[in-house]
């Protein structure tokens, strides 16, 4: 099996799940309770709260079901809690549906909201910075798209967007970025099966001083921002999984050099993802050949790709237009995206079966 999908999800690692399995036979009380097994909860989800601290810098950490809570509650927090500060929202026109929807929502409720595309900034970030006035209660923008890995310079972006209005909040999904490039925010969301973690914990970063409103009311957990008991079993497989990631951007970027030259050599195949793109995802189209069609027939080798975003289920996204990716050649797409375990040979075999494909499918 040649596992190229690692944009949609990971193989959880061996010590996220020894952590997960260790944690569940020994470490199963509940982190409110007084007692010597509660507490022991508590110290599993605060020292996993400090290794992620580690990585972003002086604030908060909340754990949340994934990187789709983590969005809602920046951003819909975000904006009642600073409501105040205006009714501008600034996003781009490439946010994962997890971002774009509670957006859209806002949107139905009378925010006035600013969608740029990165085909029409030569600077990206400086033109997500102009749009920001005194009326903006909020910036939000992917480090580090799913469709293509086309890179926002995120710790610029923020710089930029303070130096304009330092009230805008600046929310950042991180889901495709966390350990891969540099980050900065006001809220930094992330996930736990994009990085060899478990699936349903994510986290929320919240910078000091950042103050957000609840998503969810209940008991009170985590500083009354995420109520519900935490699943310190999936808290701790998140930790172990960011304390041993392998992947490594030299690495990723001579394994896309590899792919590249091999795509380059094939009639008919065009490269959507760009140098502004991160190494571990490439994006291309195969003239004349569906990504479905193309797809299954690497299926059926065993080969797993995308055709475009797993999230979006085969549906046009409308992502790919924000790139100026044509409609014929989002239709051909197909995204690899690679781990610290993908090699050479993987991508040769995924190469032959793609022009194997071609030869039987190509209309
Ligand atoms: N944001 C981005 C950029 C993603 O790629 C994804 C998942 O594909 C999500 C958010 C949603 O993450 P989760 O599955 O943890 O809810």
């Amino acid at each position: 099996m040649i596992y190229l999908d690692n944009a949609a999800t990971t193989k959880p690692c061996a010590e996220a799940v020894a952590a997960v399995t260790e944690t569940m036979q020994s470490c199963y009380g509940n982190a409110s309770s007084l007692h010597k097994l509660g507490i022991n909860a508590a110290n599993v989800i605060n020292a996993a709260r400090r290794t992620l601290q580690g990585k972003f810098g002086d604030g908060d950490v909340y754990f949340t079901s994934g990187a789709t809570e983590s969005n809602n509650t920046a951003i819909f927090g975000a904006c009642e809690t600073y409501r105040r500060n205006g009714n501008k929202i600034v996003t781009t026109a490439m946010e994962h549906p997890a971002a774009a929807n509670p957006i859209d929502k806002l949107g139905e409720n009378g925010y006035d909201i600013v969608r740029l595309a990165p085909k029409d900034h030569e600077d990206f970030e400086a033109a997500l910075a102009d749009a920001v006035d005194d009326k903006t209660v909020l910036v939000s923008c992917m480090a580090v798209n799913n469709e293509t890995g086309f890179t926002v310079d995120v710790k610029r972006l923020y710089k930029l967007v303070k130096r304009k209005n330092a009230k805008t909040i600046v929310h950042i999904d991180a889901v495709q970025g966390f350990l891969k490039i540099p980050l900065d925010g006001d809220l930094i969301s992330i996930s736990g099966h994009k990085i060899h973690g478990p699936k349903g914990i994510g986290a929320l970063f919240v910078k000091k001083g950042v103050r957000l409103s609840p998503l969810l009311l209940g008991g009170g957990q985590q500083k009354k921002l995420r109520s519900g008991t935490e699943p310190v079993e999936l808290i701790a497989g998140l930790e172990a999984a960011v304390k041993t990631y392998r992947g490594n951007k030299e690495r990723f970027a001579e394994l896309k050099e590899h792919l590249v030259k091999g795509l380059s050599e094939i009639d008919g195949v065009t490269l959507n993802s760009t140098d502004k793109c991160v190494p571990n995802i490439v994006n291309f189209s195969i003239r004349g050949v569906r990504s479905e069609i193309m797809l299954h027939s690497l299926e059926e080798q065993e080969i797993y790709v995308s055709s475009g975003s797993a999230c979006s289920k085969g549906k046009t996204s409308g992502v790919p237009a924000a790139f100026g990716i044509s409609d014929k050649d989002a239709d051909s797409a197909i995204r690899v995206s690679m781990s610290a375990e993908t090699t050479e040979e993987e991508l040769d075999t995924l190469l032959l079966h793609i022009k194997k494909g071609i030869e039987r499918f190509r209309r």
